[in-house]
């Protein structure tokens, strides 16, 4: 495995059908040509993943989506121009070249333009998208930095293109239309900011409609991104409390709770700020001392939905 800044070596790689961890602005992705049913199934073997979670296909222009997805609303194109290069994928009807792998056998496809310039350059010198999930073992908390993905794939990954930190810091929000438009997980465009282009997304709550095959997206696994360690999310003095005699370490948006270990996400209580530095911090709690860990409720707004969605998952869904 090689961390680094090469682009040629990338696209040497994923023309000649390998994989390659990549930068994006939500989280670290480990691609293949999405075109190429073994090297994605290289991508379900590195990550552990499960046939039934289909893949996210990457594009580095906004005409590529017809080479992808087709019959595209006009709400689709709406965000489309707003919101790409950007952290919102779109599940639209999957053109047919688009193989079963990707999309679980699905006859829609998630697509999205990520906006991170050196993956943008890499995707524009492809003549082929990338479908990219997580670049972290299934279910694990995802990475956000190339470190993170060398900590726990970098045997099976033979480069790891560097981007430095993730400046969105969650996965897209992924967006569905059934044909009205549906929120399929909470990301990195607020779903206010959506609304308000193209009115009412329904959001009948994901994680309330169980787990296993069929599932749209994986927002809809009751545990996902989850940390080795216990994870409870609630009222943390009330929690350090009943756990009192424990190591406990706490998650928390502003306010410094004094436990062993506090990750204060920011303290001037900027979301965006937060959801950046989310998973690093579940991250340090997993591999530090602590028995437990606490973590806040987050405003239930902008980023905040998203950061609250993926505490709850990391919570196995029991909070
Ligand atoms: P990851 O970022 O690794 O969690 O993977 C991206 C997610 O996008 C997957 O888990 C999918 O559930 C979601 N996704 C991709 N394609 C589709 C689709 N056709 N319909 C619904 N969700 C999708
Ligand atoms: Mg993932």
């Amino acid at each position: 495995m090689t961390i680094g800044v090469g682009l040629e070596r990338a696209q040497y790689l994923l023309e000649h059908g390998d994989v390659v961890a990549i930068p994006t602005e939500t989280v670290y992705g480990l691609a293949a040509n999405a075109f190429d049913v073994d090297a994605v199934l290289k991508v379900f073997e590195v990550k552990q993943r499960p046939s039934f979670d289909p893949l996210i296909v990457h594009i580095g222009r906004k005409e590529q989506v017809r080479d992808v997805a087709k019959d595209i609303p006009p709400e689709a194109r709406a965000l489309i121009d707003r919101f790409w290069p950007g952290p919102l994928t779109l599940v639209l009807p999957k053109q047919q070249r688009v193989p079963d792998i990707v999309t679980s056998g699905l006859d829609t496809v998630g697509v999205r333009m990520p906006a991170h310039p050196l993956t943008l350059e890499l995707l524009r010198s492809l003549d082929f998208p990338l479908a990219a999930p997580s670049a972290n073992p299934f279910g694990y908390v995802s990475p956000t930095t190339a470190q993170h993905v060398a900590d726990q794939l970098g045997e099976q990954v033979p480069y790891i293109l560097d981007g430095g930190p993730c400046s969105v810091g969650v996965e897209s929000t992924i967006i569905g239309f059934e044909p009205v438009p549906v929120l399929y997980r909470a990301g990195g465009i607020p779903v206010e900011e959506i609304e308000a282009l193209i009115g009412p997304v329904s959001t009948t709550t994901p994680h309330s409609l169980g787990e296993g095959p069929g599932v749209r997206s994986p927002g809809m696994l009751l545990s996902h991104y989850a940390p080795r360690k216990r994870v409870i999310v609630g009222d943390v003095p009330d929690l350090m409390r009943t756990h009192q005699g424990k190591r406990i370490g706490v998650i928390s948006f502003s306010q410094d709770h004094g436990a062993a270990i506090n990750e204060v996400l920011s303290p001037s209580g900027d979301l965006h700020e937060a959801a950046r530095g989310l998973f690093a911090a579940l991250r340090r709690l997993d591999s530090s001392h602590v028995d437990l860990i606490l973590a806040e409720v987050f405003p239930e707004e902008g980023l905040g939905r998203a950061i609250n969605d993926r505490l709850r998952r990391a919570a196995g869904g029991v909070a």
